[in-house]
Parts: C-alpha cells; sequence; structure tokens
C-alpha cells in the first residue's frame, strides 16, 4: 500500500561532557548504533501501525547495512526494493552533551548512490503503491524520477527535509507537502509572513495540491486546495521524552492513512496522536508506536 523512497542511515551516537572545540580530542561514553535515516524511519514507523509498508533504498554491504536490513524485515517491511552495495550505509555521527545539545556529521554514503536509474529498474513497486512517501536525504534527481515514475492514481507525499530548492515538477506533484516550521520558512525565504496561518496559503500558491504544517506540540495545519480549507488539528497533550524522529512518525502515519482511503484531515488527526505517542519514548525508530499504544493515548 505504501512505498517509503528515501534514505536508510546507522546513527553513531556517542554521550561527551563538552563537545569537542576545533583541534580537541574529547573522552566519550560506549558507542552506541541505532538503525535511523529519514527513509527507514518512515517506513519502520508505518509496518509498526500495521501498514503494508515497502522500501526503497540503498545501504552498503557492511554490517550498518544488514543492520538496518533486518531492523525493517523484524518490523515486516518489504526490503526487496533496499538495494546493496556501490559506497558504505550512510551514516550520522553524533555527540551529545548532557544538555542534550548535539553536533551531527552526515556521511550519506549509499544514500548518495540510489539513483534515478535505481528508481527506473522498481518501476513495479512504484506502480504498487497507492501512496509513496519520498524526503530529500537522496538525491533531487531520484526524488524528480519517482515523482515522474508513479502511477496515475498514486499519491505523492513529500517531506523536504533537508530543506532544498524544489523543482516546480516536485512542488506540483505534492499532496500535501508536509513540513515542520523550519522547512515551511525555508521554502518560503522572505516572503514567508507571520506564523503558520499564512504560510499554509503561501505554500500552496508553490503549486502542492495540499500542504500539511507540523507545529511540534501543538499539533498540525492542514490546507487543502480542492475544498479551500484550512484545518489545526490539536496534538495530545503527553509528557515529552525524546522528539526524535516525531515528524518521520507523523508523516509515517499520514501517508499509510491516505492511502487507505482517509481524507487528509482524518488522516492527519490520527498522524498527530501518532507523533505525539513517539514522542513519549526515547529515540527514533525505538519510539514508533504500534495502533494499540496509539489508541491508548
Ligand atoms: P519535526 O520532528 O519534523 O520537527 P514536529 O516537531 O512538528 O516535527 O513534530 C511532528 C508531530 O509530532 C507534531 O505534529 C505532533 O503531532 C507530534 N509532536 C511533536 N512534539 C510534540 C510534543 N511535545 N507533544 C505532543 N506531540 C508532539
Amino acid at each position: 500500500d505504501l512505498l517509503v523512497v528515501g534514505s536508510a542511515n546507522a546513527d553513531l551516537v556517542i554521550g561527551v561532557e563538552r563537545r569537542p572545540a576545533p583541534g580537541e580530542t574529547v573522552l566519550g561514553s560506549d558507542l552506541a548504533v541505532h538503525p535511523g535515516g529519514k527513509g527507514a524511519n518512515q517506513s519502520l514507523a508505518a509496518a509498526r501501525l500495521g501498514a503494508r509498508t515497502a522500501l526503497l533504498a540503498r545501504v552498503g554491504d557492511d554490517d550498518h547495512g544488514r543492520l538496518l536490513l533486518e531492523t525493517q524485515r523484524a518490523a515486516g517491511v518489504d526490503t526487496d526494493g533496499v538495494l546493496v552495495g556501490g559506497a558504505p550505509t550512510g551514516v550520522a555521527l553524533i555527540t551529545v552533551d548532557p544538555s542534550g545539545d548535539n553536533s551531527i556529521v552526515v556521511s550519506p554514503g549509499a544514500n548518495g548512490r540510489l539513483t534515478p536509474e535505481d528508481v527506473r529498474v522498481a518501476a513495479p513497486l512504484l506502480a504498487a503503491a497507492r501512496v509513496i512517501s519520498v524526503q530529500l536525504e537522496i538525491p533531487l534527481d531520484t526524488v524528480a524520477e519517482t515523482v515522474r515514475g508513479r502511477g496515475p492514481d498514486t499519491r505523492l507525499v513529500l517531506n523536504p527535509s533537508p530543506p532544498a530548492p524544489l523543482p516546480d515538477e516536485v512542488l506540483a506533484a505534492c499532496d500535501p507537502l508536509v513540513v515542520n516550521e523550519h522547512e515551511a520558512r525555508y521554502i518560503l525565504g522572505e516572503d514567508a509572513g507571520e506564523g503558520p496561518h499564512a504560510w499554509a496559503p503561501a505554500l500552496l500558491a508553490l503549486g502542492p495540491r495540499s500542504v500539511v504544517i507540523t507545529l511540534g506540540a501543538a499539533g498540525a495545519l492542514v490546507a487543502d486546495s480542492r475544498t479551500g480549507s484550512l484545518d489545526h488539528l490539536v496534538s495530545p497533550k503527553v509528557e515529552a521524552l525524546d522528539t526524535t524522529g516525531a515528524g518521520d512518525a507523523f508523516t509515517a502515519a499520514l501517508a499509510w492513512r491516505l492511502g487507505r482511503g482517509d481524507d487528509l484531515r482524518e488522516a492527519a488527526a490520527f498522524a498527530v496522536r501518532v507523533g505525539a505517542a513517539a514522542v513519549t519514548a526515547r529515540g527514533a525508530q525505538e519510539s514508533f508506536p504500534t495502533l494499540e499504544e496509539v489508541d491508548a493515548l
């Protein structure tokens, strides 16, 4: 039902007393290795909710790649579309200090080698999907090829993260474009205007059929060009332990529900609950809820 085209990374995390200054060496905690990357996060989040999900991604022929494949398979994700080799698995090197501030270096590795040709070869996967969800941790050409290769009835959900300038062809295909406040500001630039209620119509004017702006604890704003509606979906109040991956859980939930026939507002009302559940536990993939956990919220 859902195809995620995107990145798969190993997150290598070391706790430090102080992040190193240039030229400095500091000692840190034992290394923790977590499966991550926005693509792998989304496919795993959807599968944990019960969605039939496939992942189109590229990992290296190495231990990190095997970790990613195993965690996806264990969650029930169809990994036939995960290509292996060409470069080491993408890695995020993360140092985090006691106050929670972090410094991150990302090596895209194999994610940067997921090519438009890889997407063309995966045409049957694209054709079979009701919804395709993409992000920007893979080459923009590959995103554009995904947009072109989707079936006539396939809905496209794009989270432009990390934000980058988007071709009109890609913007026009988004239904919805899903952004957080930072991404909304980036895309709108100088003309952003004051606050999410101004951003939503400004984003729609760039071409997407619909727009979702996630607002952290405040939930999400949904704008649909077909109905002209602008709705605010409130997030349940929860004790936030760790917001890592909340946006990925939100987008995965939204994409899955759209594929099941929900309208945008219904899908977003479900997604804010999934996002809220994800912030009540630590980690990214470790924190993604099951349907039972969302219902219990
Ligand atoms: P991102 O992780 O991309 O920055 P947001 O911070 O907007 O995205 O979070 C995505 C979604 O996760 C929100 O729309 C909301 O449903 C949920 N969420 C995030 N932070 C909180 C919070 N503190 N309390 C409740 N829900 C939250």
